[in-house]
């Protein structure tokens, strides 16, 4: 195998076109680093920055071949890539995070019992194998639940709430596709919170502060650092981060996703083993930011310690408050300390992430006050909750 040491000019290549891609690619340029985008589709977020790209699906022999030989070193920006592609990949040039990881992110059982492994505490979950058992295990764990693909979904989808064992067992029909299900109690939770973690190929880690996170329509709306959680359920997250990237030999960055409940337990939800869209704060919140740090670690770089710069929040833009255009995008940079990033999507579709917005303030009320007032300019509907 070549070297794992990248050198400054040479090539990483990245498994998936979209935002985190392009993200990718821009913090490489920064530093040095080229990069050759391998994607289904022939555009795309992160194409118009790459300096190459192969256009096949993930299953195709040929791309492999073609892209192993233009790369020193691989990694994926997203958990749709397919794992054997990685695996074999792997035999011939570095792939970091190591397949391994994106292995067990595939798979919500998989992430959780690795998760409760390393000793963090879960949701109550267990896997549904049939519609009748659905409604079984529903019992059994108890109400209110929701019913969730092992794999695939992402932003809220291949999700059901089930309230009773009749809904279970639709709820098992509607989403029982070729893949299992798994039932989670659902959580009253207070805050949900991330963590994103870098740890490169020395084992040396560096964890970003926790973000505090709010969804809406199970798509990550806003998120504002520092957490507004007290301190001690931080640091457990921060330390069960850096457990988790070593007990699973994180070279690159992933986060965790943990809920927060009343009564101040930290469960943890999902991981991902890659920049999270939780994390966009670090680029001008933080030195160095997450894709910085990813980029790094994959090359066989050292990941820095970060440094916070101060009270900030990220707003995320979907398509829906474009679809008469992009005009009014520009107001929102009338305001100090607000940075726009605008991923180069063609066409603006309901719930589809376009672009974002990060807001530097002197507090967190401040940088949330500003959010709130960028959000409406959009002309979007500004959500306090959770
Ligand atoms: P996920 O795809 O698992 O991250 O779920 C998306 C969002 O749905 C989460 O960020 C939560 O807001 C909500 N959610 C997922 N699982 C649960 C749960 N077990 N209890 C309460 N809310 C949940």
């Amino acid at each position: 195998m070549a070297s794992r040491i990248v050198p400054v000019g040479g090539t990483i290549g990245i498994m998936g076109g979209g935002q985190l891609g392009r993200m990718m690619a821009l913090a490489g340029r920064a530093m040095g680093l080229n990069a050759i985008v391998w994607d289904p589709q022939p555009i795309g977020p992160a194409h118009e920055v790459a300096g190459d790209a192969i256009t096949a699906g993930f299953e195709s022999e040929d791309a492999l071949l073609r892209f192993s030989e233009g790369i020193d070193a691989a990694t994926y920006e997203f958990e749709n890539v397919t794992y054997e592609t990685t695996a074999r990949l792997a035999r011939i040039k570095p792939v970091f995070p190591p397949p391994d990881l994106l292995y067990v992110s595939q798979n919500r059982l998989r992430e959780k019992d690795r998760a409760r492994q390393f000793g963090l505490a879960t949701t109550t979950y267990r896997a549904v194998p049939s519609a009748q058992e659905a409604r079984q295990v529903a019992a059994d764990l108890g109400f209110p639940g929701i019913l969730k693909t092992v794999s695939g979904g992402y932003d809220g989808k291949g999700q059901i709430a089930v309230n009773t064992m009749e809904e279970a067992g639709m709820g098992f029909q509607a989403l029982h596709g070729s893949e299992p299900l798994i039932y989670e109690k659902k959580v009253a939770f207070i805050q949900e919170m991330s963590v994103v973690v870098a740890r490169d190929q020395n084992g040396r880690i560096a964890i970003f502060p926790a973000s505090e996170n709010h969804h809406d329509q199970g798509i990550l709306d806003w998120t504002v650092v520092p957490a507004r959680v007290p301190d001690p359920i931080q640091q457990l997250a921060l330390h069960q981060a850096a457990a988790m990237a070593r007990g699973l030999g994180l070279v690159g960055v992933m986060a965790l996703e943990f809920f927060v409940t009343a009564e101040g337990e930290l469960l943890f939800n999902e991981m991902a083993p890659r920049p999270h869209n939780s994390g966009h704060w670090t680029i001008e919140g933080a030195w160095p930011s997450q894709f910085s740090q990813h980029m790094r670690a994959v090359a066989g770089w050292p990941v820095a310690s970060p440094r916070l710069f101060g009270p900030c929040v990220m707003l995320n833009l979907l398509g829906d408050l474009f679809l008469e255009g992009l005009d009014k995008l520009t107001r929102v940079l009338e305001w100090p300390g607000v940075q726009l990033h605008w991923y180069g999507k063609t066409a603006m579709r309901k719930g589809r992430k376009v672009g974002h917005v990060t807001v530097l303030a002197d507090s967190v009320t401040k940088a949330i006050q500003r959010a709130r007032d960028v959000k409406v300019a959009l002309g979007g509907a500004w959500h306090d909750g959770a």
